[in-house]
């Protein structure tokens, strides 16, 4: 579908696309190409019309001769661009989200809260062509706004978002025995359970989602009635920075090598090379960066128990 062909595989920029304009790995922003707008940035001044035909993944230029780059919105760009108007989730719970969720197209997803529509995103590019993800907000304006970026996006025809107090009133009962899979981002998500098991499939599974192992304990303790197979997940996503260091200017080993005895202290300065013709070639070294996030909460799936 046209949706689809927008989010992943068409092939050249075309007047009125969403493409990411990447600067850095860390300064990227989704621009709508407009044949007569400009982008100015520190690199220069970048006319679109100048992007038009050229295909997703190319180096454009500046009239002052910078660069950047013009990628196709992906879901995983998306989630690093998106406004922030609520917490997200990331790509690294998201893809383990989707894969124990065993959604496959043509897949009905339940959600709830929409938030940001970050999981969304990713949520309807799995279901496609054939599939739907519903999502459900009680806060009108997140709610409209997540609208506004699947229109952004293309994915408006995969998914649709319901105003509703999810933990109060449940799910619709027109999905009763429909859904899949159900995915909560709730502050209370045991509140929201008991209605989750009517409008789970047989065999359907839940993910919800908690920063606090408090509301995972509650969480488990309501599933135990209706769901078998509980588990809970914490992924951990750690960044390293690589890169090339000469180990006789290696400061830190330099200090920690004087608590060292006299003999072993000569023996490492010669290892590293210090005082030789020939000083040891740079070694890679690898250390988490400084930016890597930590925690970001548990995942916990289950699945209906069969009735008897
Ligand atoms: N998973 C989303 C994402 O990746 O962008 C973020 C969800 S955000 C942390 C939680 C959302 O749940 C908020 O937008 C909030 O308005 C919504 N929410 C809280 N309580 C709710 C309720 N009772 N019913 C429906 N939505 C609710």
């Amino acid at each position: 579908t046209d949706s689809v062909k927008r989010l992943s595989f068409k092939r050249c920029v075309s007047e009125g696309d969403l493409v990411i304009v990447y600067e850095r790995h860390d300064n990227m922003k989704a621009i709508k190409v407009c044949e007569s707008a400009v982008l100015q940035n520190r690199f220069g001044v970048f006319k679109h019309s100048d992007w038009i035909g050229k295909p997703f993944g190319s180096k454009v230029f500046s009239s002052k001769g910078g660069f950047v780059y013009l990628l196709a919105p992906t879901p995983e760009l998306w989630t690093l661009v998106l406004s922030h108007r609520t917490q997200i989730l990331y790509i690294a719970d998201i893809s383990f989200v989707i894969m124990y969720l065993e959604i496959v197209p043509g897949c009905v997803v339940l959600e709830s809260g929409t938030g940001s529509g970050s999981l969304s995103t990713s949520l309807a590019r799995a279901v496609a062509p054939s599939g739907h993800v519903y999502t459900f907000d009680f806060h009108e304006q997140r709610a409209a706004s997540a609208r506004e970026d699947f229109e952004k996006t293309g994915l408006s025809s995969l998914v649709t978002v319901g105003v509703r107090d999810i933990q109060g009133e449940g799910f619709p009962e027109k999905f009763t025995g429909k859904a899949d899979s159900v995915f909560l981002d709730l502050p209370q998500p045991w509140l929201a359970i008991p209605s989750v098991g009517k409008m789970l499939k047989q065999d359907g599974i839940l993910c919800s989602f908690s920063p606090c192992i408090e509301q995972v304990q509650r969480s488990c303790e309501t599933l135990r009635s209706n769901f078998t197979d509980i588990r809970t997940f914490e992924v951990l996503l750690r960044t390293y920075e690589v890169r090339e260091v000469k180990m006789n200017s290696f400061q830190g080993d330099e200090d920690r090598s004087t608590e060292l005895p006299p003999c072993k202290r000569k023996q490492r300065l010669n290892e590293e090379g210090n005082g030789l013709e020939n000083p040891s070639p740079p070694v890679v070294m690898a250390r988490p960066s400084s930016e890597a996030r930590g925690h970001t909460g548990y995942l916990t799936f289950a699945r209906l128990k069969c009735a008897a």
